[in-house]
């Protein structure tokens, strides 16, 4: 045997023993659904990186609180579940974690970082869910979480600052990769022990959607959601007011799951320390069924009309005021009087006839 002969010997053992101890990298990625979730996916997959994708349910996502309700979208399809869309356009499995219940209700109550605009504690939020997706990246031997944030794209949570905060207080320091801004942000471990190409990860920075939509097409993602800044009722405008308005009332700041769901349904009224609560369609009236139990329900007699509830303890005016706008909700409303019917906290059943409400201006004044 030659020298030279050796030498490739010894380079083929090499080689090979390298192949054998090389183990494929693997990484968490956050599946939101959006197009943004769906690049990073496609962005660190193309890197040959096993990725394992994850989507954290909060129990107030709009559409998929549409879609358990039932509701039907105004082509008559009913929504489908954006994250679980995403994972089959990327033909792969996503794991649906589940993180709704008190530790997270206590988290929209209490959160360390204030609310956005609304009632959407985006930074605490992000904390909780990097949280989990630390713990999954360490059982499953992964060397770094993924998500499809952008450089400012949102006023708070994605700036520079509270990116880094958001990174620090999930314990995911250096190991937080955010593929679609990850060459405007400091290199990552995985970039700097070189499992990760930073060649081939983006800039992208700001509101515009322009580089996201040239890439998905380059990357041949065609059936993604439009943008429709719907995905959380904690950033929905009447969610918000409605949420605030509670918690302006309630100074221990605590909050049930069906307070939250109620939050979201029906049309809400506030006549001083008494709220009322009216289902706008048949599906929310069935709903409201489940939340009669410590509160008044109230509904028109006789004639079609939608279920209310009322929390607080309701004087006669109260009570006249209250009958007057289920009555106009219904098809009463065209009648000069309706019977409605009170079955009260305590179990009595009351009937009132009244004329229903038309005063549009006085009703608005009373909404929350
Ligand atoms: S919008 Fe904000 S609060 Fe809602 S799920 Fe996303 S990060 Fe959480």
């Amino acid at each position: 045997m030659t020298d030279s002969d050796v030498t490739a010997t010894k380079a083929r053992a090499l080689d090979a023993a390298t192949k054998v101890d090389k183990k494929p990298v693997r990484a968490i990625g956050l599946l939101s659904g959006g197009l943004d979730s769906m690049l990073a996916h496609a962005v660190i997959r193309a890197q040959g990186i096993e990725v394992r994708a994850v989507n954290f349910y909060t129990g107030l996502c709009i559409v998929e609180t549409q879609r358990r309700l039932g509701r039907r979208r105004r082509d008559g399809s009913i929504p489908a579940n954006e994250a679980l869309g995403a994972a089959a356009n990327l033909e792969m499995e996503m794991e649906f974690i589940d993180i709704s219940g008190p530790d997270y209700l206590h988290l929209i109550t209490h959160p360390r970082y204030g609310y956005g605009a609304n009632a959407n504690p985006c930074v605490d939020c992000r904390i909780f869910m990097f949280k989990k997706a630390k713990a999954l990246m360490e059982a499953w031997g992964a060397s770094f979480v993924f998500t499809g944030e952008v450089l400012g794209q949102r006023p708070k949570s994605q700036r520079r600052d509270t990116l880094r905060i958001v990174e620090r207080d999930s314990g995911l320091t250096g190991r937080l990769v955010r593929p679609l801004s990850a060459k405007l942000l400091e290199p990552t471990i995985p970039e700097l022990e070189g499992l990760l190409d930073r060649e081939r990860l983006f800039d992208f920075r700001g509101r515009s959607r322009a580089s996201q939509m040239a890439l998905a097409k380059e990357l041949g993602l065609t059936d993604y959601p439009q943008p429709a800044g719907g995905c959380c009722y904690l950033t929905d405008e009447s969610f918000g007011r409605r949420f605030h308005d509670l918690m302006a009332r309630r100074p221990e700041r605590n909050l049930a799951e069906e307070e939250v769901l109620l939050l979201a349904m029906g049309r809400h009224f506030r006549l001083g320390e008494v709220k009322l609560i009216v289902a706008r369609n048949e599906t929310e009236s069935v709903a409201f069924r489940r939340f009669i139990g410590g509160r008044h329900a109230v509904e028109a007699i006789g004639v079609n009309g939608p279920l209310a509830l009322v929390e607080g303890a309701p004087d006669e005016e109260a009570r006249r005021w209250i009958s007057a706008i289920v009555a106009r909700y219904g098809q009463g409303r065209v009648q000069a009087r309706v019977r409605v019917e009170w079955r009260d906290v305590t179990g009595a059943v009351e009937l009132r006839e009244v004329a229903p409400h038309d005063d549009e201006a006085v009703l608005a004044s009373l909404r929350i």
